[in-house]
C-alpha cells in the first residue's frame, strides 16, 4: 500500500474555505457529543522554541500534527511555524497521507472563527473588526466571507504595514475596509482579536451590548487579549475546557482568580448539540479558541478525499 505525501501548494490547490468550514463544525459537533478522542498536546521545550504532538480520532479518522514554534527563525530564514501532520487508518494504523500542516493550521483556524460566529453572533452581524492583521486574519476573513454579509471591515495592528497590506487585500476583494484606531475598530458586530499578546489589548468600556468576540489569540499559557471585565460582563464559550483553562484566554483571569471555571457557559461544541443556549438577547459573547487537533485530523480528512478524487500528491511506499 502507498502513502500519499501532499505538500502546502497541493493543499493550497485542493481545501476551500467551504470543506474547512464543514470539517471544523463536524469536529466541533463530535466534541459536543463526546463522541473524540484528544488527549492533552505533548510538549518539548527547547531554548529556542518548541515541539507540540496534537493526535485526535473522530469518526473513523485518526492522526497527529507535530507542530514547532520558533519565534526567531526568521533570522535562519525559517517560518517560526512549521507543521507536519500524519494521518492513519484506524482499522490498521496504516499512515495514508503524511501532509503540510501550516496551511491546514491557518484554514482551521479561520473556519473555527467562521463557525463560533454563525452560532454565537448576531444572525445580521455586517462590521468586523480585527484587532491583529498577520497570518490568521485573512482565514477569520475567509471564513466569516462565506457565513455573513460583511458590508465593513475594522482593522487594528500594532504593525501600521500589517494593518495597511490587509485593508489592501480586503479592497481588493470589494469590501470597503479600514486602518482605524482600536475603540474604533472594536465598534462592530464581531470582533476578531488575533494578536501574540501576554497582557489584554481591547478594553470592557470598548465592546457595546450585542457584541460576538472570537478571542483567537490567545493558545499559550501567559497569553491574553482581553480585558478580563469582559469576561465577566459576557458569556463566554470555550473550544475545548481543559485545553482553554490550561492555555486559552481565559487562563490568565482563571489562575489569578478574577473568573473561575464556573463562569463558562459551555463549549462551541455543546452550542450546536444542544445542550447548551448560544446568543442569549443582547448579551456580549465570547469563543475562546486554542485549536483543538480533531479540527486538524476532520479537516485532513476531506484533503485526503480530495486527493485521491483528483490524483494529487505523491505517493510512495514505506512498508
Ligand atoms: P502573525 O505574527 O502573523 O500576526 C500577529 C499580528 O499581531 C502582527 O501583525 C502583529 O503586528 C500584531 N500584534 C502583535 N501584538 C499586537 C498588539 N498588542 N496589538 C495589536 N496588534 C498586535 O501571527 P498569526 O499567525 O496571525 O497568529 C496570531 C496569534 O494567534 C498567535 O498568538 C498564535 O499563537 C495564535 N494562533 C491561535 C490559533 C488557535 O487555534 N487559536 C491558531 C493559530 C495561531
Amino acid at each position: 500500500m502507498e502513502t500519499i505525501i501532499l505538500t502546502k501548494e497541493d493543499i493550497m490547490d485542493i481545501l476551500t474555505m467551504d470543506d474547512t468550514l464543514k470539517a471544523v463544525e463536524h469536529a466541533f459537533e463530535m466534541h459536543g457529543k463526546n463522541e473524540v478522542q484528544m488527549p492533552a498536546k505533548i510538549y518539548l521545550e527547547f531554548e529556542k522554541g518548541d515541539l507540540r504532538a496534537m493526535p485526535a480520532y473522530l469518526d473513523g479518522k485518526a492522526g497527529v500534527k507535530w507542530v514547532n514554534s520558533h519565534p526567531h527563525n526568521s533570522e535562519v530564514g525559517l517560518p517560526t511555524v512549521m507543521a507536519l501532520l500524519i494521518y492513519n487508518d484506524p482499522e490498521t494504523g496504516f499512515p495514508l497521507a503524511v501532509m503540510d500542516a501550516t496551511h491546514i493550521t491557518n484554514m482551521r483556524t479561520g473556519a473555527a472563527g467562521g463557525i463560533a460566529s454563525k452560532y454565537l453572533a448576531r444572525k445580521d452581524s455586517k462590521i468586523i473588526g480585527f484587532i491583529g492583521c498577520g497570518v490568521q486574519a485573512y482565514t477569520q476573513l475567509s471564513a466569516h466571507l462565506k457565513l455573513f454579509d460583511v458590508e465593513k471591515v475594522r482593522c487594528y495592528d500594532l504593525s501600521e504595514s500589517h494593518a495597511k497590506k490587509f485593508v489592501d487585500y480586503c479592497s481588493k476583494q470589494n469590501i470597503d475596509a479600514e486602518f482605524a484606531r482600536i475603540e474604533k475598530a472594536c465598534d462592530c458586530d464581531i470582533l476578531v482579536t488575533i494578536t501574540p499578546s501576554r497582557k489584554p489589548v481591547v478594553m470592557a468600556e470598548w465592546v457595546a451590548d450585542g457584541t460576538h468576540i472570537n478571542a483567537i489569540g490567545a493558545d499559550a499559557p501567559g497569553k491574553q487579549e482581553l480585558d478580563p471585565e469582559i469576561l465577566k460582563k459576557s458569556r463566554v464559550f470555550v473550544d475545548d475546557k481543559e485545553q482553554a483553562f490550561h492555555s486559552g484566554e481565559v487562563n490568565v483571569p482563571l489562575s489569578k482568580g478574577i473568573i473561575s471555571e464556573n463562569d463558562i457557559a459551555g463549549t462551541i461544541g455543546e452550542v450546536i448539540v444542544g445542550k447548551v443556549k448560544g446568543r442569549i438577547g443582547d448579551e456580549i459573547t465570547v469563543f475562546d479558541s486554542t485549536g483543538l487537533a480533531i479540527q486538524d485530523i476532520s479537516t485532513a480528512s476531506i484533503i485526503y478525499s480530495r486527493a485521491i478524487e483528483k490524483g494529487v500528491g505523491l505517493k510512495i511506499r514505506f512498508f
